[in-house]
């Protein structure tokens, strides 16, 4: 895939299914791309919502569930996905993202008719539903799950965003809005999405190591509380994702999910 004038082209240079949005906001310049379910039945019906002006909601991308794509949005005007929402700093990012629906009913619960159905009263097959708590919390409850179909054209798409618009990061809205969104939530498989997308990606996230045993915080400084119990020990491998003045934001190599700020001055590039 490529981008030509801010809209995704197959391999072959043929346009994706492009159905324009009017809820379209001013000039973007992406930095994040930000992962949604659209809760709702069907790619097309979630493609007719969100270009309708009464949504006032749309996002760049549908993916439907048989990995058809449609953008909605160029990649260089804000769409209306995100709400209210920070990450990083950064308040409001419609501004600075990316948004990629995928067609799923999100979460699902089971009626006393035995069947499973999200809020709208959408029916899931027991088949695509699996049963989690979400990680920002809440019981465990059903959610409908991705098509393997679905997440490779949105590993694809992903993929060619990152590359093209050197995007940041890959997050989800819950992790951008948490406590009022919970997509694409737990039946979405971000760690290998990120793993299998920036497997793809040409460059790779600075290489440093920890040249002192080292606390691993939650922001840039030492007022922020620090996310394990013990510190990183000498020699951890870290990807450099930012850098703020001293700090240093980063992932911890083999620790998917621990990502966190150190200081600068006690690591070293490998
Ligand atoms: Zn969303």
């Amino acid at each position: 895939m490529n981008i030509k004038n801010h809209l995704l082209l197959q391999d072959d240079g043929t346009p994706v299914p492009f159905t324009q949005s009017p809820n379209m906001g001013k000039t973007l310049t992406p930095q994040y791309l930000v992962m949604h379910f659209t809760g709702g039945s069907s790619a097309k019906s979630s493609v007719a919502w969100l270009t309708n002006p009464k949504a006032k909601a749309s996002a760049h991308f549908v993916i439907g569930r048989d990995g058809s794509i449609t953008q909605l949005i160029p990649c260089n005007r804000v769409a209306w996905h995100a709400g209210i929402s920070r990450w990083n700093g950064l308040i409001g990012m419609n501004n600075y993202s990316i948004g990629i629906e995928l067609d799923n009913a999100g979460n699902v619960t089971k009626q006393a008719d035995g069947k499973w159905r999200n809020a709208l009263g959408v029916v899931v097959p027991a088949s695509d539903v699996v049963e989690l708590a979400h990680k920002n919390g809440g019981a465990v409850t059903g959610w409908q799950t991705y098509t393997s179909k679905q997440l490779e054209s949105a590993i694809e798409v992903a993929s060619t965003l990152m590359n093209f618009y050197k995007l940041r990061e890959i997050i989800g809205h819950d992790d951008i809005a948490p406590g009022r969104k919970v997509d694409p939530g737990p039946a979405f498989p971000m760690e290998f999405f990120r793993g299998r997308v920036l497997g793809r990606e040409e460059s790779v996230y600075p290489q440093y190591i920890t040249t002192t045993n080292l606390n691993i915080r939650a922001g840039a400084g030492v007022g922020f509380v620090t996310l394990t119990a013990k510190p990183l020990t000498k020699g951890t491998k870290l990807e450099l994702l930012e850098q703020s003045g001293e700090w240093m934001r980063v992932n911890v190599v083999g620790k998917s999910d621990l990502e966190g700020w150190v200081n600068a001055n006690y690591v070293k590039p490998v």
